[in-house]
């Protein structure tokens, strides 16, 4: 009876801990990284957009011909539709990272899907783009969540390289941070926004972005959006006998 009690109190806390858990699977399938042995790595802003450090990001990302993916706050899309624009028209994929931020796993199916909508009208008055990639705030999730973000059209994208950037550190430690856990087919969580204020000083990401494209370069690494990450995955499990 005790043990069923600890194997029980386990069972909780891991469950607990797969609601946040960016590469957990038990809540239903999402894409959190590329194919083992693959070349690409995958570049994900969120948060933003954010002005001027989203535009800043976007003449670097030029700079390097490195298109990457911007995951969207839709009431910052509001206050910047410029910025969401040049995103898009810069060859960047946008993707829903809902109206206002909320974590979704303590909010109901109804608000959820408000959250989702709204976002994606937000992006579409701001550059007519159609989203079909979701991410959810701080990574939270339960099924319900993964289930009206696919019947609203969104595949769930997580990230298998977290950078930590939105604890304010050193452009050298974010680059440290994603330089250790980095391989092929690797998902870059960085941000280029802050959902807990507008014109937060994202100076640091900035940095480390362009040295660290520079870094993963050298060592022949490929960076692709995360629509091109996803084909690539497919094509690899589907020629695996
Ligand atoms: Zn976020």
């Amino acid at each position: 009876m005790l043990a069923f009690a600890v194997i029980g109190g386990a069972a909780c806390v891991a469950a607990g801990y797969q609601t946040m858990s960016p590469t957990g699977q038990w809540y239903g399938r999402t894409f959190a990284g590329g194919a083992k042995g693959s070349r690409q790595l995958a570049l994900t802003f969120d948060d933003g957009p954010n002005d001027p450090y989203t535009g800043q990001l976007l003449s670097i990302l030029a700079k390097h011909n490195v298109r990457a993916t911007f995951f969207v706050i839709g009431n910052f899309a509001k206050r910047h539709p410029e910025i969401v624009r040049q995103t898009a028209q810069a060859g960047h994929v946008l993707g829903n990272h809902t109206l206002t931020h909320p974590l979704l796993i303590f909010r109901s199916e109804k608000e959820i899907a408000g959250e989702l909508r709204d976002c994606q009208a937000a992006v579409a008055d701001a550059a007519g783009a159609h989203l079909n990639l979701f991410r959810p705030p701080f990574g939270g999730r339960r099924p319900a969540v993964l289930r009206i973000a696919r019947k609203l059209g969104f595949k769930t994208i997580m990230w298998n390289v977290p950078s930590y950037d939105w604890k304010a550190l050193p452009a050298a430690q974010i680059e440290r941070n994603v330089a250790r856990r980095l391989r092929g087919g690797g998902v870059i969580l960085l941000h280029d926004g802050s959902h807990q204020q507008v014109n937060a000083d994202r100076t640091q990401t900035v940095l480390a972005t362009d040295r660290l494209i520079g870094r993963c370069k050298n060592e022949g690494f490929e960076f692709v959006t995360i629509p091109e990450m996803m084909s690539e995955s497919r094509e690899a499990a589907l020629a695996r006998p």
